[in-house]
Parts: structure tokens; sequence; C-alpha cells
């Protein structure tokens, strides 16, 4: 490849506060009818004045803080002046020079990707073009939302990556419960802006891609209105590929922003970008510059909690959870906490029948992710659902497991149970008993019902003796289905075995 991709990002990010950033109206409009929860500070009425929300101011600084920001001592608002109908004031109120949060970066997959900052902005109304008529809805509920844009230095190599920047910070704003920043519903919007550049040619220096020598930049291209994870990686490698063959073919690129276009895969050119100059930034003279000072730093620092990334190195170093399965079970807060609990639960039941926890754990553990992750989350997932709408307590989860461990029941048995409690809720071992699912282990029992099979299956029998070995499962599912799936699987193992030889 002739060529160096070169992507940065923008991810804006609505911030779930009670009222709105500047205003006290509500700040949930989901489900209310439109231009209802708008007030004449929010339409941008004259004569009105904004006063900024504290909570959106510090859950920014705790953002900076999750990724490793340094915190402006000084930050200010300002005016950010542009015409759009779902725009009521003419501007938008934004942060220009002091952003609230600077100069941080998230790792991803051991590459530090740099972030230059993080700022606070309110967001605009939303415009709705009904099909073949001739006028636009405008909706003002969104206006004034608290909205926090993250930008990255222009450093990210791949599509993928990029997509990965993007999963990762909604994992850490839902880790820190500030947005659901889901993008389907625009909570969270990510805008990607990319360039090719001739390998050799050019260097990042102090934040900037600059030419060696007399080589002339590419201009970089934005791309907006992308709407899902999967959007992220199709809209940047489509846009990589036009690039790269317009530069091939000696087209000359301009500097645009182009908006994806989900239904034909790619992207369309909306308009010739606007520089900074052309937004006339100036001081926002209503609201007063924020003087942030280490104290207060302090008091936001506390609320900091276990980040993923921290959390899942404790669940592999603590439990003894490979990388995979340590990552699936941190993927978000509620099913880590979950988790977590039904291993403490296991660590009391350990405790009270005088074993050693530290000797069981990790067997433990391993018994729970498997439960966990194949059958528990596997169903929410499926039924789009949350912890918070299971039936099943952590400690009926853990006496499950109990139930697996001790062999009373066997795996088949075990997902029947958990079928039960998942719709119904209930404890496990009150369930095996209606259901009669407690495992056959009985010895004498199960030889009488082997030695009937092997009887009725003497072709198989002999087949087995010169030496298909691998006979023996049809002989563990004939045991299986006489007993009704209830049979310890070891055990009949052991007993063909035994009256085989
Ligand atoms: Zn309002
Ligand atoms: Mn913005």
């Amino acid at each position: 490849m002739k060529y160096d991709i070169i992507i940065g990002l923008e991810i804006h990010a609505e911030l779930k506060t009670k009222s709105k950033m500047f205003c006290s109206c509500d700040n949930d409009a989901e489900g209310k009818r439109p231009n209802t929860v708008v007030c004449p500070i929010c339409l941008g009425h004259p004569g009105t004045l904004p006063a900024a929300n504290k909570q959106a101011i510090e859950w920014t600084i705790l953002t900076g803080l999750a990724l490793n920001c340094k915190v402006s001592k000084l930050s200010k608002f300002d005016r950010k002046h542009y015409f759009y109908p779902d725009l009521p004031k003419g501007y938008q109120i934004s942060q220009y020079d002091l952003p609230l949060v600077y100069d941080g970066y998230l790792e991803i997959n051991g590459d530090k990707i740099d972030i230059t900052r993080i700022h606070l902005e309110e967001d605009t109304g939303k415009l709705t073009h009904p099909n073949n008529k001739k006028y636009t809805l405008a909706d003002y509920n969104r206006a004034g939302t608290p909205l926090m844009e993250l930008v990255t230095e222009p450093i990210i190599k791949t599509a993928e990556q990029a997509k990965e920047f993007c999963q990762k910070y909604r994992q850490i704003l839902r880790y820190l419960e500030i947005s659901d920043a889901d993008m389907e519903k625009g909570q969270m919007r990510c805008e990607a802006n990319i360039s090719a550049q001739e390998k050799g040619k050019w260097k990042y220096e102090d934040g900037e891609i600059k030419p060696i020598g007399n080589y002339k930049l590419n201009p970089k291209v934005e791309v907006k209105n992308i709407n899902s994870f999967k959007a992220v990686e199709k809209a940047i490698n489509y846009e990589i590929k036009r690039q790269i063959a317009a530069l091939e073919d000696g087209e000359k690129l301009v500097q645009e922003t182009r908006g994806w276009n989900e239904n034909i895969g790619k992207t369309v050119s909306q308009r010739v970008k606007e520089t900074s100059a052309d937004y006339r930034y100036f001081p926002e003279p209503d609201l007063p510059p924020l003087n942030i000072g280490a104290k207060w730093i302090k008091k936001i620092k506390a609320q900091l909690t276990e980040l993923p990334e921290d959390k899942k190195k404790r669940f592999m170093d603590q439990y003894k959870f490979d990388g995979e399965t340590a990552e699936i079970l941190t993927g978000e807060k509620d099913l880590a906490n979950y988790a977590e609990q039904v291993i403490s639960e296991l660590r009391a039941w350990i405790n009270a029948t005088g074993d050693n926890w530290e000797r069981q754990k990790n067997k433990l553990a391993k018994i729970s992710s498997n439960w966990l992750i194949n059958e528990l989350f596997k169903h929410l997932r499926e039924d789009k659902l949350s912890i918070g709408d299971l039936k099943i307590t952590a400690e009926n989860f853990a006496e499950l497991i109990t139930l697996v461990y001790q062999e009373k029941i066997n795996s088949s048995a075990g997902t029947k149970i958990l079928e039960k409690m998942y719709k119904n809720g209930g404890d496990p071992t009150d369930i095996m008993s209606e259901m009669g699912l407690e495992q056959i282990d009985n010895k004498a029992e199960l030889e009488k019902t082997i030695k009937k099979i092997l009887t009725k299956n003497k072709k198989q029998v002999a087949e087995y003796k010169s030496g298909k070995e691998n006979i023996l499962q049809f002989f563990v599912g004939q045991t299986m289905a006489a007993t009704k799936g209830k049979a310890n699987p070891k055990t009949v193992i052991k007993i063909l075995k035994k009256m085989l030889s």
C-alpha cells in the first residue's frame, strides 16, 4: 500500500442529567410530545439568561479523569455561530479554546489513542422531513440537552481501531452512568475525519499532520450520519477506498463534509467544510468563566468507579479467568456486579461447608462463568433484557452452580432448571425436586440399565470390541435416553468401559 490512512474522531454524547444544560427543563424527552419540554431559555428568547448545569460540568471532568486527561484550571463557554433551523438561538453555546479537560488517552489493544480534548456544549433540536410534503417539522425538546464532545488526535490507523475506540468509550460512559450512549437513539454520535497521505511524505508533529519537503497534503474529509458501530467501520472503509481510488485516478480531492448513507453503503457529499473562523467564536457573555480548583477535582475524583479495563484485570487476577472470559463478564457493569455477587454467594456457601475457599474458588468461578456467559447472558441478549429485568437472584443462581458443582444434577438438567428460573424465578433445589431432575448416580441402578442396552445392541458391542472405540458415545446416548437424561455421564462412561472390557 502506497498510502497511510489518518483518522481522527469526534464523538458527541448526550449526558443524562435531570435538567438541560442551561435551563431547568426536564432533560428526558423520550416519549413526550414535540415542543412540550421547552422554555424561553432553551428556545433562545431575547432577555433570557442561561445558567450552567453543575452536574454536566462535573460529569465531563469525571470522564476526563477516567480518560487520563488534564483538567483546565480556567475554563469558559463560547458562542459558536451558524444558522440552521434546529438551532433556535442562531448560535450554540460550546467551548472553544478552554475546554474542561484536555490531553488524555484511551488504550485500544495496547495502542494509546491520544485524546485532544473533551468539552461541553448544548444539543440542537430535531428536524423531520415528512415524505412527499413541502414542509419540515421542528421539535425543540432536545435543544439544550448537555452534549459532551470528545476529540481525538488524528492518529487512528484503521476503521476497526476507530470502531473499537467508540465501543470502549461507550463502555466507559455506561460504567460512569452518565450517558446511555445508545447510537441508534442518537445519544452517541461519531464523526470521523479521514485522509490518505503518501507514505514517507508526512509527519505527525505537535498534534498536526505536516508535509515533508514540498509534498502537498491531501485534504481530510469529515464523515457524519454514522448511526451504529458497524457503520463506523463500514463508512470509514468506504471512504478510504474512495479517496485512494480518486488519488490513483489523479482526481483532486476537496475538504468537505460527507454523510454516510446506510441504504446505498456510500458516503455522499453534503457541503464544503467550514473552518473555525467561519463560526465567529467569542466568549459567552452571559456565563462566568469557571475556576476549577484542586479541591473540586478531588471531590469529583472520589466518584470515579472501577473502570472496565481495571475490573477486567482484577477478574483475571482474582478468579483466574482467561482474558476473553473476563472481557465478556466485565462488558457491562451490571453483568460484572451480578457475576461477583454470584461468586460471593458461592464463597459464603463454601465457608459454611467448612471447605477452603482459596482452594475451590477457581473451579467454582469457572463453572459460574460458563453458566453466566453461555446460558444467562445469552438469554438476556436474545430477549433484549438487562440484569434489572432478571427474575433470578444472585443467591439462587449461585445455588444452581452448587448443584452442578456437587454433581447433584447434570448439565442438561441444569439447563432445564435455569429455563424455569429465568421465566419465573424460584429456588433451583425446589425446581429440581419438582421436576424430578436429580441426577442418577446409583451404580447398581445404572448397571442394570446398561446391561439391558448392551444385550439389545450385540452388533455395536462386537464393533466396539473389534476396536471401534468411538461407538462408546452411542451407548452413552442410549443410557441417557433410557434415564430421561438424568444419569451422571461420568459414572455411565466408567460403568460402560468396565462392562465392555
Ligand atoms: Zn428550557
Ligand atoms: Mn460539537
